[in-house]
């Protein structure tokens, strides 16, 4: 709570470049829209194209939405989302075609993070908690 959002400066919506950052308060909410200057129109104003990307407060922006995988990256401020991003993407990988070797790379990976994940939990058992 109260922490800035970090903006990246590629749209998760369309994956864009983004031109500028719009805030639009409704009530007492205020929202997000990216901005993408498309050039100019026969009038020399400039074309934007908006992009919602939602509401402010809370969120934390990612480069994309990985639709393609099953995932949409959503507010990275509720840590219980890391687990149902994780538990999503392995998912992904039982039921949709992958290949041998990219499972195999994924194996390996996850048989790494796993030692390096249970090495920070045994150290921070051992440490006492700042
Ligand atoms: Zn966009």
């Amino acid at each position: 709570m109260g922490r800035k959002p970090k903006v990246i400066r590629i749209c998760p919506r369309c994956g864009q470049r983004i031109s500028a950052l719009a805030k639009q308060k409704v009530g007492d909410r205020v929202y997000l829209y990216a901005q993408h200057y498309l050039g100019t129109d026969e009038n020399g104003r400039r074309i934007i194209k908006k992009c919602y990307l939602g509401p402010l407060d809370g969120y934390v922006y990612v480069t994309k939405m990985h639709s393609d995988i099953g995932l949409t990256l959503r507010a990275m401020a509720d840590k219980r989302r890391l687990l149902e991003y994780i538990t999503t993407l392995l998912n992904t990988l039982l039921v949709k075609d992958v290949d041998e070797e990219t499972l195999e790379e994924v194996l390996e990976t996850l048989t790494e993070y796993t030692d390096k994940l249970r090495d920070k939990l045994e150290r921070m058992k051992e440490l006492p908690a700042k």
